[in-house]
């Protein structure tokens, strides 16, 4: 029992993304955060009810927030454009075993960071929005994962890592596009793949 290692540790522990965000993703994975579908079942929702504070369209659940709510799609869809990733899953517990091998090898690695860093920040939008009222667009989102692929691809220049460097001057074309679209204007940008938040 002892000698059993989870398939996953090999990559999914990787220090290139902080542990807090690992441990994150860990128990988003695993169903273990406290979204309101999961405070609602423990009788522990101060909210009248459990309906994402982001759409108000369905129950916040793992799979709804971080898959398939507006904010959620969009900044999926544009990721896999980018980065010849594919769709989300259906179900979050399906990111780290069958939606990862299905993914093009040459892809992973930034496809296991895209992930991790698309799940946090949309955890931290969701408290933002829901803690002080911050209304989150997805191309300042985008903007923000950008920026924080670009961080971690640049500590992981050397060794093994470098093919991360493949994508990061693709990133960096996004962060610069983004960043004159949020300097710019506060419009928000016509994404396909999901509507724009709080847009109608
Ligand atoms: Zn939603």
């Amino acid at each position: 029992m002892g000698d059993c290692v989870c398939p996953l540790a090999k990559f999914f522990w990787k220090r290139l993304c902080p542990k807090k965000i690992n441990i994150f993703n860990w128990l988003a994975w695993k169903d273990r955060i406290l979204t309101l579908e999961k405070l609602a079942s423990r009788g522990c929702n101060r909210l009248p009810m459990a309906t994402c504070v982001l759409c108000h369209a369905a129950i916040e659940s793992v799979d709804h927030l971080f898959l398939h709510c507006s904010l959620a799609r969009q900044v999926w869809w544009y990721f896999g454009r980018l980065l010849n990733l594919l769709g989300p899953p259906s179900a979050l517990h399906l990111i780290w075993d069958r939606w990862r091998s299905s993914v093009r090898p040459d892809c992973r690695d930034i496809g296991d960071l895209v992930v991790k860093s698309i799940v946090w920040n949309i955890w931290l939008a969701r408290n933002d929005y829901m803690f002080n009222a911050t209304v989150v667009y997805a191309h300042a989102l985008i903007l923000k994962i950008d920026r924080m692929l670009l961080t971690w691809i640049s500590t992981a220049a050397e060794g093994p890592t470098s093919k991360l460097e493949e994508h990061s001057s693709t990133i960096r074309q996004s962060l610069e596009f983004h960043n004159t679209s949020v300097e710019g204007s506060g419009d928000v940008p016509i994404l396909e793949g999901g509507r724009d938040l709080h847009t109608g």
